[in-house]
């Protein structure tokens, strides 16, 4: 099989939209209030209504004079993302939503509710330059990087949901966030560093979800996940790893042709040595293609080698997507893989995928309109 080494850096097609609060630090919404012509307090009254209130329309804001919403509005407060639809399933309680930017780029975020939590899978980049051949979003190559406030305008309009009880099991928090819709998260990093910051600052520098309780999923750029490490920070890191091997994970995630299985597996030792977080890797799970024996032996001992019992595997059944001839293992080979990787001292757990039947579990987000 012959898979294009994608360009890991490669040119956005688009340009980016125009700055809204949620891309500025503190510092930053005190200097834009000033260049309006007003005073100080101005900043953190904006912050508490956009990161507590989660209120994104200036004219909405009634603490403001009137007099001054619109320049707010028009200089702080653009319209980033507009819904185009919302499809639902699992009862209501599993939602897409279509989102158009601002220059009409399309992408798209998944909401779940469980009975104990609410899950937030949010996209950094429209499109996604990794191609890896099994995601959907992979295939349609990257359009552009989407801006800090595009990545936490997601969340906040999800929060904002959850609160309104417009999910299905009444009113409710948003509680997690996970970096797996569409884009490789560590390709845009400041971006995504700084919209970690935003989602996991108290507010009102921020929407205060717990750091614990957001996840970066990477394919595994290695560097940037020895520079995540560096951060401060106590996010969950997920690698997409799939299989043990360079020679079948340089077709499946050409990006490892770049950085190889041992060099992933080092950056994440570091991560977790660095974070004290647990590291979880990802395996979706392809039928007569990673799913042999010998190769969830070898996974179970190179996690462990790498990472001891600080790694937890997390398989997913892979969900199909539009061409692909590729389909998920029989549920007893699934079985019989787990079982074999638990037995070298790794854990490891089946995914449950939501959201088949409306193409948004892992790797069908696709943002067709
Ligand atoms: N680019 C990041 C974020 C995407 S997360 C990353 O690769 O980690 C989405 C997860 O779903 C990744 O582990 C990805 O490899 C996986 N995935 C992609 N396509 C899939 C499919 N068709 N079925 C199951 N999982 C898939």
């Amino acid at each position: 099989m012959s898979v294009p080494v994608p360009l890991v850096f490669n040119a956005p097609r688009r340009g980016m939209p125009p700055t809204h609060l949620a891309d500025l630090d503190e510092e930053g919404r005190r200097e834009a209030v000033k260049e309006l012509g007003l005073p100080a307090f101005r900043a953190d009254q904006l912050a508490r209504q956009y990161y507590a209130r989660l209120e994104a329309d200036a004219e909405k804001m009634t603490d403001l004079p009137a007099a001054v919403r619109e320049k707010v509005g028009s200089a702080l407060f653009p319209t980033l993302l507009t819904p185009v639809k919302h499809v639902a399933c699992d009862d209501g309680t599993t939602r897409k939503t279509l989102w158009k930017a601002n220059d009409g780029t399309l992408l798209e975020s998944v909401l779940m509710r469980y009975p104990d939590r609410a899950t937030l899978c949010i996209s950094s980049q429209a499109g996604c330059g990794m191609a890896c051949p099994f995601c959907a979003t992979g295939q349609a190559g990257l359009t552009r990087n989407l801006s800090t406030a595009e990545i936490v305008d997601q969340v906040r309009a999800a929060a904002a949901a959850m609160r309104d009880g417009e999910v299905a099991g009444g009113e409710g928090r948003l509680s997690n966030v996970v970096f797996m819709g569409m884009g490789e998260p560590l390709a845009n990093y400041k971006r995504v560093v700084a919209a970690v910051r935003r989602i996991t600052s108290p507010a009102p520098e921020g929407l205060g979800l717990s750091q614990r309780s957001v996840t970066v999923s990477t394919v595994g750029l290695a560097p940037a996940i020895r520079k995540l490490a560096d951060e401060g920070l106590s996010v969950t890191l997920a690698v997409s790893l799939h299989t043990p091997d360079d020679e079948l994970r340089d077709t499946l995630v050409p990006v490892n042709n770049r950085w190889t299985v041992a060099e992933v597996l080092d950056a994440a030792k570091y991560y977790a040595d660095q974070t004290g977080r647990r590291v979880s890797i990802e395996y979706a799970l392809i039928r007569d293609i990673n799913d042999q024996g010998w190769r969830a032996d070898l996974l179970g001992k190179k996690l462990h080698k790498a990472l001891g019992s600080r790694v937890h595997v997390n398989l997913i059944p892979l969900n199909p997507t539009p061409g692909s001839k590729w389909d998920a293992s029989p549920k007893d080979v699934e079985r019989e893989f787990v079982r074999r990787v638990i037995a070298q001292g790794v854990s490891c757990t089946v995914r449950d995928t939501r959201g088949q039947e409306i193409a948004a579990a892992c790797g069908q987000l696709a943002a067709e309109n």
